[in-house]
Parts: structure tokens; sequence; C-alpha cells
């Protein structure tokens, strides 16, 4: 399998450093309002992946960080936090907006088939570990105190910018928009590790440590959130393409410094969605979540669906319009996959080779492109329904678009649709629904006996219940 590497800048064969086991970091939302549609895309995009690996026979250990504290309104380390911004804004404690749109995201995930990953951390709950780590840096000579914050010294390294892309001369620029400069900071490019001392509002939580009662900078979070929970290598770190500067570079830099080894292998970046307006944000223009989409009518797995008719490594622009392409493309296939269910057998070896071309796209970079490309082909294909069936099933293990659901429910309300159901029989149908999903059988026998009685008959079958009139 081949995947870019922002490290090396090329398209690198993906190998973990343990043989079969994948060990996978990924930088959590910062959780003071909900995600945009575009977090969201990060997020799909590396389920996609983590599913990948499973799906190819690795055995993954993803973590994820919940930044609760420490996330400056700038990426640079200045401006307000984003959490105090959000408990000001909705007159809560920050721990009640932590907790709400912790809830929230993961509310969302589910939403879009986005998996949680096997660990979760939020911030809050290991600033020993950050204490433990940051007095290391100190003690190796890597961290500096000044003006009462710890600093991260960038000048004790052979190179702070692996990726290449981001010079000093960057960092001016961002100086010159505005942002004022930290006058504390022996070089430029050098970050805070530690906060007792912040020119902006006084933060809400506070712990005691060497240097003074203080927070937490946000970087150090994901490095010291990694290494508890992965060990002092990590196979592959995940983000969007904004976090890979300054956030992922100053994570490299504490992380081998404190370890004195090299830490991750492969750095994987999902490039932006962005608006027909340009850069998507939660305060300007419409505030895209996936309640307003839902509320807009639109299925979650749509949304999914958008996202993976383009590469995770070109920007992808979001409209009503485009949505409502993919939700008729959507819709389509599902109708296509509703013509499956039969009682023919699964062909083998079409099975196999059509599943070549899923694989072929997906070892290729993860394109998800090509492999929804690969769903029409088997559509297309001169095989038995029962394989395109299988073949749907086993390549939605990695897209999680629900196409076999969509399509039951499909054949479901398609069904009876000639025999003209009085809505009184349709309501009780959806009451045995309920009842047989709650487990509760004996009400469901009940009220399939009261369908009866009314002259109607369900049967069950392969594409869901049918009902005709006796
Ligand atoms: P945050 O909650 O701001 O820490 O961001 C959560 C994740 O979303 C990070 O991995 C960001 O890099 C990513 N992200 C932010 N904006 C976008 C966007 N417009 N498109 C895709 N990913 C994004
Ligand atoms: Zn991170």
């Amino acid at each position: 399998m081949k995947l870019y590497n922002t490290l090396t800048r090329t398209k690198d064969e993906f190998k973990p450093r343990f043989e079969n086991k994948v060990s996978m970091y990924t930088c959590g939302p910062t959780v003071y309002h909900y995600a945009h549609i575009g977090n969201l895309r990060s997020y799909i995009m590396e389920d996609v992946l983590e599913k990948y690996f499973r799906y190819v026979g690795y055995d993954v250990t993803r973590v994820m960080n919940i930044t609760d504290v420490g996330h400056l309104s700038s990426d640079g380390d200045t401006g307000d936090d984003k959490m105090l911004k959000g408990a000001k804004r909705e007159h809560k404690t920050v721990m009640e907006i932590a907790k709400f749109y912790t809830d929230a995201f993961f509310a969302d995930c589910a939403k879009l088939n986005i998996k949680t990953p096997e660990v979760v951390e939020p911030a809050t709950s290991c600033i020993d570990e950050f204490i433990r780590v940051i007095s290391s840096l100190i003690e190796k000579g890597y961290a500096y105190e000044a003006g009462g914050n710890i600093y991260f010294d960038t000048s004790k390294l052979d190179k702070y910018y692996v990726f290449n892309d981001f010079t000093e001369e960057d960092l001016a620029v961002g100086v010159r928009e505005g942002v004022e400069e930290d006058s504390n900071k022996k070089n430029k490019a050098d970050f805070v590790l530690w906060f007792t001392k912040s020119k902006f509002d006084d933060q809400e939580l506070k712990w005691d440590s060497p240097w003074g009662v203080g927070y937490p900078g946000w970087h150090i979070e994901c490095s010291c959130i990694s290494m508890k929970n992965l060990g002092e290598y990590l196979d592959i770190h995940c983000g969007g393409i904004d976090n890979a500067f300054p956030h992922h570079t100053n994570e490299i830099a504490q992380s081998e410094a404190y370890l004195g080894h090299e830490w991750c292998n492969y750095w994987f970046h999902v490039h932006h969605l962005n608006t027909t307006g340009g850069k998507m944000s939660k305060s300007k223009g419409e505030f895209l979540t996936v309640s307003l989409l839902e509320e807009k009518g639109y299925n979650p797995l749509v949304y999914r669906f958008f996202c993976l008719q383009s590469h995770y490594r070109k920007s992808l622009v979001f409209s009503y319009e485009n949505l409502d392409n993919a939700a008729v493309a959507y819709n389509k296939l599902a109708a296509k996959v509703a013509t499956l269910f039969d009682n023919s057998a699964v062909d083998k070896a079409a099975f196999v080779s059509l599943k070549a071309g899923f694989t072929e796209a997906m070892d290729n970079d993860l394109n998800t492109a090509l492999a929804v490309t690969a769903v029409y082909d088997v559509l297309k294909a001169d095989t038995t329904n029962a394989t395109k069936l299988a073949l749907i099933e086993d390549f939605d293990k990695v897209l999680g678009i629900g196409l076999v659901d969509a399509a039951k429910k499909l054949a479901e309300s398609n069904s009876g649709a000639g025999d003209d159901i009085p809505e009184e029989i349709t309501k009780l149908i959806e009451e045995r629904k309920e009842a047989r999903k709650a487990k509760n059988f004996a009400l469901a026998d009940e009220i399939r006996d009261k369908i009866a009685e009314m002259g109607y008959v369900i049967t069950e079958t392969r594409e869901g219940t049918k009902v005709t009139k006796k």
C-alpha cells in the first residue's frame, strides 16, 4: 500500500514498525463549538484510512486527544483560549462546554459512520504527563523559562522545519498580519509548552506546576497523549493540512528532543474543504454542521459519499449544488443495489477479480474516488447479483456509506407500493419494526396478528418486510 507522506514528500510504501501492528494518532477536535463539515472531512478520510488498514489485515490501535485546554485563537500561541471563548459565549464553565461539544462531536461522527478510536483522551486528564515531559525538556536544554512561561527552544534543533514548506519568512508574514510578537521568545519559531502568564483573559482551568500555576500549550498535548498510549514509536500521525505547521512541526520537535530519536514515520494530511467563498469557518458565513445538513433534508452519509468522491490531497469545494449531485448519485446507487436481492450464489472468481479494482485504487494513496468507481464497475459487471451484493458489502467495511442498508430501506418502502396499503396498516408495521428492534417479540407478534385481522399478511424477505392483501 502506498501513501503520500508529508515528511518525505513522496508516495511511500506503508510499512509499520512492528509486523502487522499499526499505531495511529489523530489530532482530535478542540471542543469549544460544533465541528464544521470541513473538520469532519478530515475525520472521514482518517476513518477510511483506519478501516482500510484493518481491511488489509493490520491490527490498528488508534488514539485521539480531545483539546479541552490550551488551544489559543491563533495556532501560533497567541489570542484568547478557544475554550474560554466558548464558555463566555454560552455563559457556561469550560468543563461544561467541553462535555457538551465532545458529546456533540461523537454524535456527528456516529451519523457519518466514523468509528471512535480505541483511546480518546482529553488533555485535562494528562496534566502530570505534560509536566513530566516539559521538565525533561528543560533538563535536556531544549526548553527555557521566560516571562513566567516555558518555551521550546527551536534553535537547539538541527532541523526544525521538517515539512520544508515553511520558513522564518512565513512566520514573519504571520506577525505582519497583526499578531503581536511575543517578546519572551528567543527565536521567532519558539513555542509555549506551559503558560503561567498570558496577556489575554485569565484561564479558568489552571494547575500547579514547578513553574507556577498555569496550563499547557496545545502542541505538547498531542506529543504526550500519543507517547503515553502508543509508546515511543508512532507509525502514522493524521490531521488536517493546516495542522502541519506549526502544530505537527512542533509536535515532532518536542517529541524527538524528548525521546532522543525519530518518532513518527508517516504523516497523513487531509486537505481542506472550502466554501465557494473561501476558507470554511465557524464564525463567518453559514456555520455548516451535520445537523444543519440534516435540517435541510440531507442524509449525513451523502456528505460522506461526497467526500469520498474526491482525493484527500485535493482541496474540495462545498456547495449545495455539489451536495445535491452527490445525493442524486447516492440514491441512484442505492436503487441499483436494491435490485440485487435474489437467491443467486456468489461467484468466488468474479468476487476476487472485481475486488482487485477496489484494492488497487485504495493501495494507490487511498484513491477513494477510484474506489467509488470500482463500486460502479461491480454494478455493471457480468456476474450474479449475489456476487455484486457481497462485493458492495465488502467495500463498505472501508467506505462506510451504507449502500446496502439504504437499498434495504428503499426496497422496504417500495414493497407493497402497488397494493395501496392503508395508513393504519403502515403505522402498525412501523410499530412492529420498533418492537422487533427493541427485541419485544411478544408485542411484534401481537401487532402482526392485529394486521392479519385487518386482512393483511406480513412476510419477511431479504429486502425487508413485505405486506400484501389477503
Ligand atoms: P480543530 O477542532 O480546530 O482542532 O480541528 C480539527 C481538525 O479539523 C484538525 O485536524 C484540522 O486540521 C481539521 N480542519 C480544520 N479546518 C478544516 C477544513 N476546512 N477542511 C478539512 N479539515 C479541516
Ligand atoms: Zn495534535
